[in-house]
């Protein structure tokens, strides 16, 4: 796609030969008589970059340039001034141009400024993507997909001051495969990672969009509830009981010729967040509950009540 140009000049015969150079070498423009005017454009449409001329009536380009610094972080200014203008470059930098041209100029010269800008652009944006994916990375699992341990404690922090500040319901699901070791054993770690993938699809398709999945170790998971109650909490929590219990692999043993066909479970403790509590004591009950649900013959899943008075006390859900 073409890269795009706004000129803003009182000048009309400025703005219409900039107009037609510019869009014979290749660029796709629009003009505009004034900053106001110009102000008005950029509400709707968003140019790569904005060239404008510094004395104009009304509006003049540096309050122009200041304006679109703040509303439109992304478009880059080049200003144009004439050389008896008392205007500097220094002054057009402040103001946050990317670029500064003295009239009359040669349109090689504005042709080969624009280029410079249009690179800058470029590359800001590469590392902007750069980093977002970084950021990703930090946070994310790389065998399945889902948010990392250390993504788990920041997000329950940032839930449980929220839970504090506007006293809504908080749960958390903490939840193991049952005897995957012996599954490790018995077919290899490689199917081993196809069952903790499997695990983070079905969890993903087992929750509300403002609940998060996470790998909270080797093949245990959590999932965070905001604005959940206990009870709630278990009908998900359940969901994915379910659900997983009725998935099927098929994995060759380690010393097999022939896939063979496997299902695998899991235990699960589910608790709510007690105004009392901290982010260990609310985990850690989570865990209780989970190891709960291991002794009593896993597979299943064992709540641990909150702060909610009408929750049954203890609430024990067996499949
Ligand atoms: P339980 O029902 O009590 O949870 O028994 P378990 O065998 O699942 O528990 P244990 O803690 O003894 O074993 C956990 C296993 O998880 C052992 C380890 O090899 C496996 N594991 C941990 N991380 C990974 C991984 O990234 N990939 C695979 N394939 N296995 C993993
Ligand atoms: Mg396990
Ligand atoms: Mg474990």
């Amino acid at each position: 796609m073409n890269s795009s140009i706004l000129i803003v000049d009182d000048d009309d015969a400025i703005r219409s030969t900039a107009e037609e150079f510019l869009e014979l070498s290749g660029y796709s423009t629009i003009s505009s008589s004034s900053g106001e005017e110009a102000l008005g454009l950029l509400k709707y449409y968003q140019p790569d970059i904005v060239l404008t001329d510094i004395s104009m009536h009304g509006m003049s380009g540096l309050e122009l340039t200041r304006t679109i610094r703040t509303l439109y972080p992304t478009v880059e200014v080049i200003v144009m001034t004439g050389y008896i203008a008392d205007h500097s470059y220094e002054e057009a930098v402040n103001a946050g141009a990317s670029d500064f041209i003295f009239k009359p100029f040669r349109f090689e010269e504005l042709n080969l400024r624009i280029k410079r800008v249009l690179r800058e652009i470029t590359l800001k944006k590469q590392h902007a993507e750069a980093i977002k994916k970084l950021e990703e990375l930090a946070v994310t699992d790389g065998l399945t997909g889902l948010y990392n341990q250390r993504y788990f404690y920041q997000q329950l922090k940032a839930e449980i001051e929220r839970c504090l500040r506007y006293k809504s319901p908080l749960s958390i699901i903490l939840f193991d495969i049952d005897h995957f070791k012996k599954f490790n054993d018995t077919y290899g770690h490689l199917e081993g990672d196809n069952v903790l993938m499997a695990v983070a699809k079905i969890v993903g398709s087992c929750l509300r969009a403002m609940d998060s999945a996470y790998r909270y170790g080797g093949e245990e998971f959590t999932v965070i509830l905001p604005e959940t109650k206990l009870d709630q909490a278990c009908i998900v929590g359940d969901r994915i009981r379910k659900s997983f219990s009725q998935e099927t692999f098929n994995p060759m043993p380690v010393n097999g010729k022939t896939p063979v066909k496997e299902s695998c479970t899991i235990s699960l403790g589910v608790t709510q967040f007690k105004e009392e509590d901290t982010v260990i004591t609310f985990v850690k009950r989570a865990d209780q509950a989970m190891y709960q649900s291991k002794k009593s013959g896993r597979n299943r899943l064992t709540s641990l009540p909150g702060s909610s008075p009408h929750i049954p006390d203890p609430l024990q859900m067996t499949v």
